[in-house]
């Protein structure tokens, strides 16, 4: 079982991408720090191993769960059916929607607002997902193929490895706009002047609820862990006081 195997060798191994406050981001001494950080750490203790934390690139977490390299990854990563093929996730911990970065003095208030113009987005997540099908075309939910709100527009996509690396070329004037995630959305405005962001929102008042999960190798026993120590840190009031912990960052 995967929990005998974690206990017998004496750690828990989390991968995940700390570029994304408050939920993961690098301390002043470079060090792995944030929300999903101390949920981790709950869940080593729970089980009496160390955390260990791999950080890397956020498209390569689901694989390296998949192939077993790491047993959590924790990430801010949104449950979606795509990734429940490749991996477990445990109950959610979070919700979050997506939020678009923009220069103060650009209106933009809606999806459609951004059309012809150039998106950055980190590589692998639901805001790359979402901006790749309103330029490209995307699917409903019986399969059928749909035109995007920004197709035909001249509208496009940049894609880095982090919203940060994304914003610095936002605020050389490479590209128009960021998508990513409300919380490091605001984290990353509250600490670049000049830029602001509004909720990502449709034409027709429709936006994206996401939630946050933890995901495992399929069919770990890991799971039911998880799961005990994210309902413990829940009732305890726990996981909000890691929000506020980290509510600087
Ligand atoms: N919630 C988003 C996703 O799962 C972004 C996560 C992240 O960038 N760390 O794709």
């Amino acid at each position: 079982s995967a929990v005998e195997a974690i206990k017998a060798k004496g750690e828990l191994v989390m991968y995940t991408n700390a570029t994304f406050p408050p939920f993961e981001y690098l301390s002043d001494t470079s060090e792995a720090v944030g929300v999903d950080v101390d949920i981790a750490q709950a869940i080593a203790d729970e089980l009496g191993v160390e955390l260990k934390v791999e950080n890397v690139d956020f498209d390569s977490i689901v694989p390296s769960i998949q192939s077993g390299k790491g047993d959590i990854g924790a990430a801010g990563m949104t449950v979606t059916p795509e990734r429940q093929k490749e991996v477990d996730f445990s109950d959610t911990y979070a919700t979050s929607i997506q939020y678009i970065i923009v220069p103060e003095d650009v209106e933009v208030s809606k999806v459609e607002d951004l059309a012809g113009k150039a998106i950055g987005v980190q590589t692998g997540t639901t805001g790359d997902t979402l901006i790749a099908g309103e330029i490209n075309g995307k699917e409903d939910e019986e399969g059928n193929k749909v035109e995007g709100v920004l197709q035909g527009t001249d509208a496009e996509e940049v894609q880095y490895k982090s919203a940060l690396e994304a914003t610095q070329d936002l605020l050389n004037g490479r590209i128009d706009a960021v998508v990513i995630d409300k919380m490091p959305a605001e984290s990353i405005v509250a600490k670049n002047d000049g830029l602001k962001c509004v909720e990502l929102v449709y034409a027709d008042g429709s936006k994206t609820e996401e939630s946050y999960g933890i995901c495992v190798a399929k069919g770990s026993d890991l799971t039911e862990v998880v799961n005990k120590v994210i309902k413990d840190l829940q009732d305890s009031g726990k996981i909000d006081e890691f929000m506020v912990d980290h509510s600087n960052a």
